[in-house]
């Protein structure tokens, strides 16, 4: 199981800050602990964090571990002349999460505390009650009592995540915002950390990417992280959702149970021979695992990484979450040592000769 110096770390993680491309905050964090025990820690131009494990031939493509250390958060687009900020989503959103919350935005001088402001329900007229609020109809309170006091203390383009730590539930449960993808970046580092302790036939580098969030158009950090590291083979470690809550289809969405294990993706951009790796570590070491289809696109990092450079043989590795999107996703600690557990498992099973062409 995690040990305390890992959970200290995870919690560390989670209080970080850092929303889609501001990600510095849970990105110094992750590089600190990484020092501890990694050949080389460095960080790119696209706020990509990577940590190397040398091993194996000198020169050889290492294994790529990627798990993004963004999370979804808001950007300040306008102060009014009364002080309110309004402002756009970083990430896909619910808007009715929006509703009621408070916020912190990191300014220039810190962290701004503040709430977001919605007309009361007394205020509006009777056929607005039903509907849903849009971001649009939504702002920002810091407590400013005029436009020049909002400005001295905001910038247009501050970005800002919900307030609200994290908060420890029985069976090993854990509740907070930013699980999406600290638990990733945590993973991957974790992973890292035992391998460092019985080393692997080949390099190893994790990598906490930046801008998944926001990285369907672009690739985010992952893709140019991939394309610089041109490794042998990547695995990624995302969240996704589990489907073991009230009104689920899982005709439509699978079975997936929090506490099930680390879930295997299979799909067009998950590479057949690394996703038999996974299931062959997976069974020798006795840890549980669901399989998930991906017929298209992922919507995770493995999108951007199997298509970087010349093509990167690629894994998905997702970790069960409830309540995506919310200041209050859900994850099984167990579920985030299994995967650690599977990813150095599989690193084992690798030599620099693998081969992962398809035939
Ligand atoms: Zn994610």
């Amino acid at each position: 199981m995690l040990n305390d110096a890992s959970l200290t770390f995870l919690t560390a993680l989670l209080d970080a800050p850092g929303p889609s491309g501001f990600e510095a905050a849970p990105a110094r964090r992750w590089r600190a602990e990484a020092e501890g025990f990694a050949d080389e820690v460095r960080a790119d131009v696209n706020g990509n964090s990577l940590a190397t494990l040398r091993a194996g031939p000198a020169g050889a493509p290492p294994i790529m571990f990627a798990g993004h250390v963004d999370e979804i958060g808001f950007m300040v687009v306008h102060i009014d002349d009364q002080g309110f900020l309004w402002f756009e989503p970083i990430g896909g959103w619910d808007p009715q999460v929006f509703v009621g919350q408070r916020v912190s935005l990191l300014a220039r001088e810190g962290l701004v505390p503040g709430v977001i402001g919605k007309q009361a329900i007394h205020l509006l007229e009777k056929e607005d009650r039903e509907k849903a609020s849009k971001t649009s109809d939504l702002w920002i309170d810091i407590g400013a009592a005029s436009k020049a006091e909002a400005a001295a203390r905001i910038r247009i383009g501050d970005p800002g995540v919900l307030a609200g730590g994290m908060q420890e539930l029985p069976n090993g449960r854990l509740v907070s915002r930013s699980l999406d993808n600290r638990v990733g970046a945590f993973v991957v580092l974790e992973a890292l950390r035992r391998l460092a302790a019985r080393r692997p036939a080949v390099s190893v580098t994790a990598v906490a990417t930046a801008q998944e969030e926001i990285s369907a158009f672009t690739g985010g950090g992952a893709r140019p992280s991939a394309t610089g590291l041109t490794p042998l083979a990547a695995v990624v470690v995302d969240v996704t959702h589990a489907t073991d809550t009230p009104k689920v289809e899982k005709q439509k969405h699978g079975d997936v149970a929090l506490g099930g294990g680390p879930v295997l993706s299979r799909g067009s951009a998950v590479n057949g021979r690394v996703f038999d790796l996974l299931v062959e570590a997976a069974e020798a070491e006795g840890i549980p695992y669901t399989i998930q289809a991906a017929a298209r696109d992922t919507g995770t990092d493995a999108d951007a990484i199997f298509t970087a450079h010349r093509g990167v043989p690629t894994g998905l590795v997702s970790v069960p979450l409830r309540y995506m999107n919310s200041p209050n996703e859900l994850v099984a600690l167990e579920d985030l040592d299994r995967a650690a557990r599977l990813l150095a498992a599989f690193a084992h099973r690798l030599t620099p000769a693998a081969d992962f062409i398809p035939r």
